[in-house]
C-alpha cells in the first residue's frame, strides 16, 4: 500500500510556524480535508498562504453543538470517503489548527481510522500557547515550577489552589468561563495575567494590562497564561 493517511499540524495561525515535514505532507497530498466553512475556516487561511494545491482542499463543516451525534456522522462519512481514497492509491490529508494531538476533535476520526486498519500518520506542530508565550517573549515556566492546561473549565477555587502551589496556567478556550475568569482576576489582581487572541493572525491581539484583560469579552480564538505573583509578606 503506497498511500497514506497523514494528520498535519497547522500551527496556530502564522503559516511561517508549519513544519517543513507537515507542509511536504500537505504537497504530497492528494485530497487535503480541511475543517471550516467556505466564509470561515482558520485552517484554510493557513493553508492558502502556503505553497500548495489549494484546488486539493476540501471543506468540511463539524457541527460545534455539545451533543456529538452530528459532528460524528460528518465523521463517519468522511472517514468512508478517504476508505475510498486509500483503495484508489490517492494520499490523504487531514489538517489541524495548532497541534493535531492537542484538544483537537479530528482524533475521532484519527481513531475511526485507526479501527478501520487505516493507521494516520500523525505529524507535530506549534500549539496556539506555545506561540502565544514566544509572541510576547515569556518565559512560560520556570525552575520549579508546574504547568497545568485547562480547557476552558474551572472555577474559582481551582484557580486559587493551582497558584498557590506553583503552578502555571494556561486556559484555553477562554470563552466558555469568561464570568469565572473575571471573577477570579477581580479576587486576586496580585497574579502575572497574559491575555492573548488570535495568534499569528492580522487580528493578533495581546494585553498584560489588568484592566484591559478584565473587560474583555474572549472569542473563541483566545487564551490566557496566569503566572503565580509574588505572595504578599
Ligand atoms: N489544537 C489547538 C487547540 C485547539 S482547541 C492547539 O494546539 O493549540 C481551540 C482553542 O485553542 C481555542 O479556544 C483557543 O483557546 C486556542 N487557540 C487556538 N488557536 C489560537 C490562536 N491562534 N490564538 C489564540 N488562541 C488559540
Amino acid at each position: 500500500m503506497k498511500s497514506k493517511i497523514f494528520g498535519v499540524s497547522l500551527g496556530p495561525g502564522d503559516p511561517e510556524l508549519i513544519t517543513i515535514k507537515a507542509l511536504k505532507a500537505l504537497q504530497e497530498a492528494d485530497i487535503i480535508y480541511c475543517p471550516g466553512t467556505p466564509a470561515k475556516s482558520r485552517a484554510r487561511d493557513i493553508l492558502q498562504a502556503l505553497p500548495l494545491d489549494i484546488n486539493r482542499v476540501q471543506l468540511f463543516q463539524v457541527p460545534m453543538s455539545k451533543d456529538r451525534t452530528e459532528a460524528n456522522r460528518v465523521y463517519d462519512n468522511i472517514c468512508e470517503e478517504i476508505d475510498r481514497h486509500v483503495n484508489n492509491n490517492l494520499t490523504v490529508a487531514i489538517v489541524a489548527e495548532g497541534d493535531s494531538g492537542f484538544y483537537s476533535s479530528v482524533n475521532y476520526m484519527f481513531d475511526k481510522l485507526a479501527a478501520m486498519h487505516l493507521p494516520v500518520t500523525t505529524i507535530a506542530g506549534v500549539p496556539a500557547f506555545i506561540a502565544a508565550g514566544a509572541l510576547s517573549g515569556l518565559h512560560i515556566v520556570k525552575q520549579e515550577e508546574k504547568l497545568v492546561v485547562l480547557p476552558g473549565i474551572t472555577t474559582n477555587g481551582e484557580l486559587h489552589e493551582l497558584l498557590s502551589t506553583n503552578h502555571v496556567v494556561v486556559i484555553m478556550k477562554l470563552s466558555q468561563c469568561t464570568g469565572e475568569i473575571h471573577r477570579f482576576m477581580r479576587d486576586n489582581p496580585r497574579h502575572e495575567y497574559h491575555y492573548y487572541e488570535n495568534v499569528g493572525t492580522p487580528e493578533e491581539l495581546h494585553l498584560t494590562a489588568y484592566n484591559g484583560i478584565i473587560e474583555r469579552n474572549y472569542p473563541y480564538f483566545s487564551l490566557m497564561i496566569i503566572r503565580p505573583g509574588k505572595q504578599l509578606a
